[in-house]
């Protein structure tokens, strides 16, 4: 049989060989001339202009020009390792700067030579340079086989440019493989999927992902990449949903319970609209004889904390237990306070186990979940423990996802009564846009909850430089006249960083002499705290003995003080949106208007500038990520790091994309309608992709 060309390894391209080959093997993953085929270029320039020198702004991002060496200066002495080349047309002369490769590139440029140069301009003293531009002989020495205008520009290292591999190069690279085995290539989607979506055959986009014919090859190529990495992707996700759902039993609920009627009708206020919508919508899990794998999304301040609780109390009536898990101690113990007093008459018990309940303490709450007498337990990760066991988990609810890797949301499950893994309900603050939603969670059913209980003032959010800073503190001194409370953060990126510890001290001193006892009282709350001393803090400033609290973003999460009307938060520009928006949702949840204010330093970059000004201009937090996502990056988004992409996408952007994934994500939707385990004969392509590794995602409903 012939070998798949595909397979072959690129050392055997022409001119990589086995030193080069090992570099790209390390720097780009590349092994094979298939996987070669796979590294798509980043942007496309059109190398068919010429601009002239006089016409080069250091704002553009590449530049082509037809240059005359003037002259070329070596370096002297030790230090300065750089050769300048001065080049010019009819138009201007410009500076051509090479660090590496210096005596090659002197030889070559002699004075009165004319070569075609390709760079990135930038400015130095004020004059427009281009550092280390790739040099071609006029014309185009024509080796690389593209018939269109567009070439693509590779990512690259310096380690591979180093070893020669420049963008150049890395044409030439794919343009041989192209060549050597684009006949190989074999389609990856059905015929009949092609037709149906007016995508182009694989080997097309290849050919034109590399070499465009024009633009709108181009623009045909792309989308077919990217439409099928992320219709494979929520193939794969819905697929595994679909099976699940289908496998795995859950616990009937069909009951409400008497202590859901008793909270119910002892709430102080009326549901919205949304969260009576969302309680249907988990009922109707509950009951459906499958396991629950629901999302709730819900704004801060939105009341997820009433729904955990009346769906808990469905699950109590069914006769099974409720664990409830938060991120942090401060947060799971204040979870305790509020769901305690909403228990007050439904005899209902409920624990608090966090890692510094003492021993003593844990043995009648462990005997109490085996027991049974305890319905309701809230905790951190202590409840993940293994000592931890159940007499009949039925649910568990894990308030702000995010801070939860799946491994442990799949420790949970183990805890399931008689084998059968609890429901779960996953509650997160943080609004994620649906593109991510539909990815990172693309195995849960979501909820959102999109209303705001009424009554609630919009918050005032300000910018506010350095130099107004005494009027803050002025404007503060007001708001605790008046009775209220304030909230200073800081920034603490890196929990390591010695640097944001010393600005948090240094800050906490200033506030302290600026707001001395006794007339103000002033809390300090950080990471490096133990439990007891963060505790005690935060209590006094919840019980309102203190005014201020000076803090890390440990208060970021849930935490709950209706009297707090200011949040300042330093240096908001090194926070990102959904970061900020979940600190000022710690304001405006009484009755008094309330503020955030948004210091930042004197340097603020344009960018930075343009994300606190959309802070100031909408409250909506699914609005607000959204933008976080198109400026940042998804990779960037507070959160979604620790739980990381199911798979890396090569092309397709989540944060760009949000309109083919929907598409992609709808169309995987009504294939496995027709076919859920992928077995009717058309299908059968796409069943044999999704057993390739990058989809082999764990079943994580499997691991105990
Ligand atoms: P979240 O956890 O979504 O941030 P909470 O559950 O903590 O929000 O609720 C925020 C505040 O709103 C709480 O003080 C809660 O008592 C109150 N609340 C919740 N639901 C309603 C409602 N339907 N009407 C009025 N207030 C509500
Ligand atoms: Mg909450």
């Amino acid at each position: 049989m012939l070998r798949n060309k595909l397979d072959t390894e690129v050392q055997y391209l022409p001119g990589v060989g086995p030193k080069r080959a090992a570099l790209l093997r390390s720097e780009l993953e590349v092994a094979t001339v298939g996987d070669l085929l796979h590294v798509y270029p980043f942007r496309y320039v059109d190398r068919s202009s010429i601009q002239r020198i006089a016409d080069v702004r250091s704002e553009n991002a590449y530049v082509q020009i037809l240059g005359t060496v003037v002259s070329s200066e070596m370096p002297q002495g030790k230090g300065n390792k750089r050769l300048t080349v001065t080049v010019q047309d009819s138009s201007g002369a410009m500076e051509l700067v090479f660090f590496k490769g210096i005596k090659y590139t002197y030889e070559r440029l002699r004075p009165g030579g004319t070569f075609l140069f390709f760079g990135k301009p930038s400015i130095f003293n004020g004059r427009i340079n281009m550092v280390h531009p790739e040099i071609d002989n006029p014309p185009s020495e024509g080796a690389v086989n593209y018939s269109g205008t567009l070439t693509g520009v590779y990512n690259s290292t310096d380690k591979l440019r180093n070893a020669g591999i420049s963008a150049r190069v890395m044409n030439k690279l794919m343009s041989e493989a192209i060549d050597l085995a684009i006949g190989d290539v074999r389609e990856t989607l059905p015929e009949y999927i092609l037709k149906e979506k007016g995508l182009v055959p694989l080997r097309y986009a290849i050919r034109n992902i590399h070499f465009p014919a024009d633009e709108t090859a181009l623009a045909k190529a792309q989308y077919r990449l990217k439409w099928e990495e992320l219709f494979l992707l929520q193939l794969s996700l819905l697929k595994q949903k679909y099976v699940r759902s289908r496998s795995e039993a859950g616990i009937p609920m069909p009951k409400v319970g008497e202590a859901f009627n008793i909270c119910y009708k002892s709430l102080p206020y009326e549901l919205t609209g949304a969260q009576k919508r969302v309680i249907k919508e988990i009922r109707f899990d509950l009951m459906s004889g499958h396991q629950m794998n629901r999302l709730l999304q819900g704004d801060v301040g939105s009341g997820k904390t009433m729904v955990a609780v009346l769906i808990a109390l469905i699950a109590i009536g069914n006769g099974y237990q409720t664990c409830i898990m938060a991120p942090t101690e401060v947060l799971a113990r204040q979870h305790y306070t509020n769901i305690s007093k909403y228990l007050a008459n439904t005899g209902v018990r409920c624990e608090l186990l966090i890692g510094s309940v003492s021993k003593a303490a844990r043995r009648p709450i462990h005997e109490g979940l085996q027991d049974g007498s305890v319905g309701i337990i809230i905790g951190t990760h202590a409840l993940i423990e293994d000592e931890v066991k159940f007499k009949n988990l039925g649910l568990a609810i894990i308030d702000e996802q995010h801070r939860f890797g799946v491994e442990q949301r799949s420790k949970l499950w183990a805890k399931g009564s008689g084998g059968i893994p609890p429901h779960v309900l996953v509650m997160t603050a943080t609004p994620i846009p649906r593109t991510l939603a539909m990815t990172f969670y693309g195995d849960l059913d979501v909820s959102v909850i999109d209303e705001m209980p009424p009554g609630r003032k919009p918050i005032q959010t300000m910018l506010v430089g350095e130099n107004k800073r005494p009027a803050l503190y002025n404007f503060i001194r007001k708001e605790i006249a008046s009775g209220r409370q304030v909230f200073i953060v800081y920034p603490l990126i890196f929990e390591s960083e010695k640097l944001d510890y010393l600005n948090l001290e240094a800050g906490y001193e200033e506030i302290v002499r600026r707001f001395p006892l006794p007339d103000y009282k002033v809390a300090i709350v950080h990471g490096q705290q133990t439990a007891e001393v963060k505790q005690f803090n935060m209590d006094a400033f919840a019980s309102g003995r203190a005014d201020i609290l000076v803090s890390t973003t440990v208060i970021e999460v849930g935490v709950d003080v209706p009297n707090a009307s200011v949040m300042v938060i330093e240096s908001s520009e090194r926070f990102g949106l959904a970061q900020l928006h979940q600190l000022r949702g710690r304001v405006g949840r009484g009755s008094e208007k309330s503020y955030c204010v948004l210091m930042h330093g004197d340097k603020v970059s344009r960018e930075s500038r343009k994300r606190l000004e959309l802070m100031c201009a909408t409250e909506n937090g699914f609005d607000l990520a959204e933008e976080d996502m198109k400026m940042r990056g998804p990779g960037d988004l507070e959160g979604t790091q620790q739980s990381g992409l199911p798979i890396n996408l090569n092309i397709a952007s989540l944060a760009r994309d949000g309109q083919v994934l929907s598409d992609a994500r709808s169309y995987a939707e009504h294939i496995l309608a027709e076919d859920p385990t992928l077995t009717m004969e058309k299908n059968l392509p796409l069943a044999a992709e999704l057993r390739k590794d990058k989809y082999g995602i764990k079943d994580y409903s499997q691991i105990s």
